[in-house]
């Protein structure tokens, strides 16, 4: 972190010089010394500052300047840094309006000129300025800064990719203080939110994932346009394959749409997963897997939507969003499978706004002594309904059959059961939604035919069916009715492998060299550890592949 700044401004250069000279002198071991000839210059350079995140302790400025006056100057300068100590030059004659200067911006100090020598006139004060900010100093935030609306669905899309990516972030919101001031440092209004600050200060507005990721130093295009393994997705069974590839000497570059971990990443803990017996959060998992792909030479890249397959001789190319393409030898479907979304009256109105797909963890601290309400009866669910019942006053998991014995696993019922203040609404499902700015109210209907009613909640979160979103693999590779790529045996023999004069290999597609695993394949398992079994059972194939198949 950077020191403390101590900011000196008149419009008198040899002054000016001076005071930051003698400032300098005494004080530059542990403060940063910053000079500006002008108020204007001084408000720019304290926007910076803010912006950046950094401390100011102390501004001195001087009362006479032209265009703003040092009182002027100080006024401004307390809307960005309301605790920074505030110090007025004046000469002699300008003693009254320093006094009744004291209350209007709260002055704390009037230093008459000359000050020499400092050690007598000067350094008395700035250590007592310095002492009184101490005591009272305003945090430094080397962590991104978010500002924006509470209820606001791209401002929620914005912290949960951060958050999902594991990258820290302050966020205020427009009602904050804090936030105001980060809006006027960087000319802003409330009109123009999320704004996203990095920790060197630069500012976005709404930014796309994409451009969020570049300014957050996540790694979005790839070193290279050739590769032996492209895996596409990066949940258990890419991270998987990426670890495996790479481990084994492939070039290998893995391709995630919003954030490593996929679904996995999402859970607050597994405890079914091998290695684990106390149960793992699924962004320590991601974060594991993510270190070890790396470890072993993989290129990791996030914000990268794969939005084509194209098969170009014995090359394997894939096109992104922006048109630009990467190729590889070999190529591994690891792209799972996404909540199907709720059709009732008001809900996709509130998407983002107190209606959730999956877990939303950024939102759990906001549901502390509120009623939650989750949908859906499988682990994820049942996972989400532990999670929450540490913030929530009460945890409503609704679920349209009698119980939860046939989706869920048994330790999961056994710990919802075990804690009082979650409830399981048996037979019921979410027919509509209601509210203001946000989601207020839902209504539940009973299946058994017992009737409607309106709870007030500010809260849902919706895990029901998962489904594989496949359509840009339409006509290049063999999918099921549902869009759940085909695999070896399963694959209706195609001219491709006719031609190789062999069968699909295991976890092989309709096309020769391509290849899936985890969620996204048609019968596969749904669990972490089957996910990762196929990621780097896949890349044992891609192995035989380059070796004897083609
Ligand atoms: C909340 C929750 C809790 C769970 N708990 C457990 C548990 O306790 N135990 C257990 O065994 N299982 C659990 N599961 C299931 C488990 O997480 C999944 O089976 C597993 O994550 C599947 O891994 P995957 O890699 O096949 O797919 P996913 O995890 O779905 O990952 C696929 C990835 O591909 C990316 N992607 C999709 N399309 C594209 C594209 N076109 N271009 C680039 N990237 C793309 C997605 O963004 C995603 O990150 C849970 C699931 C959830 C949602």
């Amino acid at each position: 972190m950077a020191k403390p700044a101590i900011l000196t401004v008149d419009d008198d250069p040899a002054v000016s010089r001076a005071v930051a000279r003698d400032l300098r002198k005494q004080y530059a071991q542990d403060y940063r010394i910053i000079r500006a000839d002008s108020g204007q210059e001084a408000l720019d350079a304290l926007k910076e500052l803010k912006l950046r995140g950094e401390q100011v302790a102390v501004l001195l400025a001087d009362y006479r300047m032209p265009n703003m006056t040092g009182l002027q100057f100080l006024e401004e300068a307390m809307d960005l840094f309301p605790r920074a100590r505030r110090v007025l030059l004046t000469a002699y004659a300008d003693t009254d309006a320093a006094i009744q200067a004291i209350n209007v911006v709260d002055l704390d100090h009037y230093l008459l000129k000359p000050w020499h020598p400092p050690e007598e006139k000067l350094y008395p004060v700035m250590d007592a300025m310095l002492e009184a900010w101490k005591a009272a100093p305003d945090r430094p935030v080397a962590d991104v800064k978010i500002v924006g609306h509470r209820w606001s669905a791209p401002s929620f899309k914005v912290r949960d990719f951060l958050a999902r990516n594991m990258v820290s972030y302050r966020w205020y919101t427009t009602d904050d203080a804090e936030g105001q001031r980060l809006l006027t440092a960087a000319g802003l209004t409330e009109a123009d939110v999320p704004l996203v600050v990095t920790a060197e200060g630069k500012t976005m507005v709404a930014p796309t994932e994409a451009e969020l990721a570049v300014q957050v130093g996540l790694t979005t295009t790839p070193a290279s346009d050739f590769y032996d393994l492209v895996v596409v997705g990066g949940g258990p069974a890419g991270l998987g394959a990426a670890v495996y590839g790479a481990s084994e000497g492939l070039r290998t570059v893995l391709l995630e749409e919003r954030a490593t971990g996929g679904q996995a990443g999402q859970s607050s803990r597994i405890e079914n997963y091998l290695g684990f017996p106390d149960g793992v959060s699924g962004a320590q998992l991601t974060d594991r897997a993510r270190r070890q792909a790396v470890k072993f030479g993989a290129e990791l890249l996030t914000a990268c939507r794969v939005t084509r397959l194209a098969v170009e001789g014995s090359a394997r190319v894939l096109h992104f969003e922006d048109g630009t393409t990467i190729a590889a030898h070999s190529v591994i479907l690891a792209t799972g499978v996404s909540y199907r979304r709720l059709t009732a009256p008001g809900l996709e109105q509130f998407h983002g706004r107190g209606v959730y797909y999956g877990s939303a963890s950024t939102e759990a601290p906001s549901c502390s002594d509120q009623d939650v309400y989750i949908v859906g009866g499988a682990n994820s669910a049942g996972q989400a309904a532990m999670f929450f019942s540490r913030y929530a006053r009460r945890v409503h998991l609704v679920i349209r059959a009698p119980n939860l014995n046939a989706s869920m696993s048994r330790y999961l019922i056994q710990q919802i059961a075990s804690v009082p203040t979650i409830e399981v609404h048996p037979c019921t499902e979410i027919i509509g939604a209601d509210g203001d700015e946000h989601l207020e109210r839902l209504t539940l209907r009973s299946m058994d035919g017992s009737g409607e009613r309106t709870v007030d909640s500010s809260w849902l979160f919706i895990f029901i069916g998962a489904e594989p979103r496949t359509d840009w693999l339409d006509g290049v590779v063999q999918r099921d009715a549902r869009g759940f790529v085909l695999t070896g045996p399963d694959v209706e023999s195609g001219a491709d492998h006719a031609a190789l004069g062999r069968d699909p290999y295991h976890l092989e597609c309709s096309v020769p060299g391509v290849f899936a695993a985890g969620d996204v394949r048609a019968d596969s398992v749904k669990r972490v550890a089957s996910a990762v079994g196929e990621g780097a059972m896949a890349v044992s194939l891609v192995h035989r592949y380059l070796v004897e198949g083609q």
